[in-house]
């Protein structure tokens, strides 16, 4: 698949975390991102059961409602031993009425491990969809999977949500330890990415 380069993307996310790691990766393509956020554009509810169907879900929305071509991630946390939980629900295990806690959300995942008893699986991957969609309805959907492992207690303070308790295959230190350049070359949005730049051409 070919895929024209936009000039300008709408970033159909209202994630700090998540825009500027997409702005990083989109800038060296000389492709100007604009938040959803700044266009006054609302989040849509993410009710889809798969990451490709609420990324597609996000990005038709922030098309139709900018008028421009827009990009919108949906990524979570699959655990093996919890069958794929929290997957698309990776987010709502943070939700505390009055924001996200992802302490609590980390250990959330730990603690329904820990009822497995000593010998369960900690195999883990974060997976990411990223939807591409104009607002004439065309869109295109690329996949990424970081595979690994879940250590307890989390490390370091860099990155977003779950990083702090991940350890991709290959590596000592967890997401949140690792510089986000080191990050952004494995990680699952970075793949997904990866496939997403090879349908434009590179
Ligand atoms: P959503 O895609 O906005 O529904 O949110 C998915 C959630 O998955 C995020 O809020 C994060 O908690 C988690 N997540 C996705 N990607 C990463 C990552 O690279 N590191 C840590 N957590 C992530």
């Amino acid at each position: 698949m070919r895929l024209a380069r936009p000039e300008r993307l709408v970033i159909a996310t209202h994630n700090p975390g998540k825009l500027a790691e997409i702005s990083a990766l989109l800038e060296p393509l000389g492709i100007a991102c604009i938040a959803a956020g700044t266009l006054g554009l609302a989040e849509p509810a993410e009710t889809e059961t798969s990451f490709a169907g609420n990324a597609l879900l996000k990005a038709r929305f922030a098309a139709e409602g900018s008028g421009l071509p827009a990009l919108a991630d949906d990524s979570g946390l699959c655990v093996e031993a919890l069958g794929g939980e929290p997957g698309v629900h990776t987010a709502d295990w943070a939700e505390t009425g009055a924001g996200r806690d992802w302490a609590m959300a980390m250990r959330k995942v730990e603690n329904r491990l820990a009822a497995l008893g000593p010998g369960a699986s900690r195999r883990a991957a974060f997976h990411c969809a990223l939807a591409l969609a104009w607002p004439d309805g065309a869109h295109a959907l690329f996949e990424g999977v970081c595979p690994g492992k879940l250590v307890w207690p989390p490390r370091g303070d860099r990155g977003f949500g779950y990083d702090p308790m991940f350890v991709a295959d290959g590596e000592q230190r967890t997401f949140g330890e690792m510089e986000p350049e080191a990050k952004h070359a494995i990680s699952h949005r970075a793949r997904a990415f990866a496939k997403l730049v090879a349908a434009w051409g590179g």
